[in-house]
């Protein structure tokens, strides 16, 4: 599974400015030399990685990328000026793909790496450059060549800034229509609603992050090949996760706050539904895909604060989570959830600046990023090895039935 954000871009270099044919006149010299100058070089365009950008929604306001033409060249050996490149800011791991041949041109896979993507036209020469023993005055110059221009797609896979932890039923998916869909601006964008696990999630016109659901996150997914874990990909570089802790009368028979496989089981009997066990279940089975998941930052945010219980849920969740922030969200009547938005935006934001200024701290993102990876598929492996084993015991009993025949 992969969440693709892509835009369509056309990227024009500027053209080389002209030669220029020119003579050296003066009163003491009225058959001078040949002066004409050159012209400058076109600007290219350059996509340059940043890591404060997560989409590549701002390219449809913007679909076309012009850099500046190079002047002409002038009379008295005057060289024109090159036009100025233009950069152009994408989001890092963006990949570029010529939209005409379908070939990749490249990644900007780090903060600040560039790519050209069209190159500037060369100068034309004046006149004076063509002077030589033989031709004394010549009447030679070259034009401008033309900037390339390019129709580019871009590609980003999408990166979590944050990931929703919480039981079936916590009201995760609500909670990701109600901030993604609830800005008018974005509404359209079709990513907003594309994919029910993710959200863009906008707090103005330049800030915004993408908040991911990790459905199937249920006790005891961790042992077998649960959703979860291609999910669980996602979130290895998402820097705080926020556990949805679903509001409800303390000491109810609540089956649907439970996971699917125990519904059925323990149908006849009634359930404690425990938010804080509950919490602690669903942490625990983050940690059993990877320990790393430990040195995430969590925040609790109690659901459905419109329910009756909701406020006792709160107190509870803070009593057993002291050093977290613990806040409360209705979907239904938007309270808390502007709150949450300004929280997390300023959260992320502050991650993003720290990325991009310390060196030491982007490299021990990196290296969590690994370990959590590794752990995954560490995981995958282990699951589809035990479905193997699971599998020939079966055709083994199916053997011996057969010989005992
Ligand atoms: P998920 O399994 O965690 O994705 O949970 P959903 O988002 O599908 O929500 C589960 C149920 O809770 C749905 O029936 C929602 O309508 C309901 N729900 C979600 N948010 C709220 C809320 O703020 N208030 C109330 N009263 N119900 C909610
Ligand atoms: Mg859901």
């Amino acid at each position: 599974m992969q969440f693709v954000d892509e835009a369509v871009i056309e990227v024009q270099a500027g053209k080389g400015g002209n030669g220029c044919l020119s003579f050296h006149r003066a009163r003491n010299l009225p058959r001078g030399g040949p002066d004409g100058g050159n012209g400058g070089n076109g600007g290219s365009v350059r996509l340059v990685g940043d890591v404060a950008l997560n989409t590549l929604a701002d390219f449809r306001f913007t679909p076309r990328c012009r850099a500046e033409n190079g002047c002409h060249g002038g009379s008295s050996d005057k060289t024109g000026a090159d036009g100025r490149d233009l950069d152009v800011r994408v989001p890092v791991g963006t990949t570029v793909v010529d939209e005409e041949t379908r070939s990749i041109i490249g990644d900007v896979a780090v903060a600040g790496e560039t790519l050209i993507v069209a190159r500037g036209g060369a100068r034309g020469f004046g006149n004076a450059r063509f002077k030589s023993s033989t031709n004394r005055a010549p009447r030679r110059t070259t034009a401008g060549r033309l900037g390339e221009r390019r129709r580019l797609r871009l590609e980003l896979k999408v990166i979590a800034d944050v990931g929703l932890l919480g039981l079936p039923n916590a009201g995760k998916s609500t909670l990701i229509s109600r901030v993604s869909a609830s800005k008018p601006k974005i509404a359209d964008y079709p990513f907003t609603t594309l994919i029910p696990n993710l959200g863009v999630v906008r707090v103005d016109q330049d800030a915004s992050f993408v908040m991911a659901d990790v459905p199937g996150l249920v006790p005891g997914a961790s042992k077998g090949a649960g959703l979860g874990m291609r999910f669980l990909k996602h979130l290895s570089r998402a820097r705080l996760l926020l556990h949805l802790v679903h509001a409800a009368p303390i000491g109810s028979c609540d089956a649907t706050a439970l996971p699917p496989s125990s519904i059925g089981r323990d149908a006849q009997r009634p359930v404690e539904s425990d938010p804080v066990n509950n919490a602690r279940a669903i942490e625990a089975e983050l940690f059993a895909y990877s320990a790393a998941f430990r040195e995430r930052t969590i925040w609790m945010v109690v659901t459905k604060m419109d329910l009756p219980g909701g406020e006792a849920t709160l107190k509870q969740l803070r009593q057993a989570f002291p050093h977290r922030p613990c806040r409360g969200v209705s979907a239904i009547t938007g309270q808390g959830i502007d709150q949450l938005n300004a929280a997390v935006m300023a959260h992320v934001a502050e991650y993003r600046e720290r990325l991009r200024t310390d060196a030491a701290f982007a490299e021990r993102e990196r290296d969590f990023d690994r370990r959590v990876r590794s752990d995954v598929v560490e995981r995958e492996f282990a699951a589809a090895a035990e479905r193997r084993n699971a599998k020939d015991a079966t055709d083994d009993e199916v053997e011996v039935a057969y010989r005992r025949d």
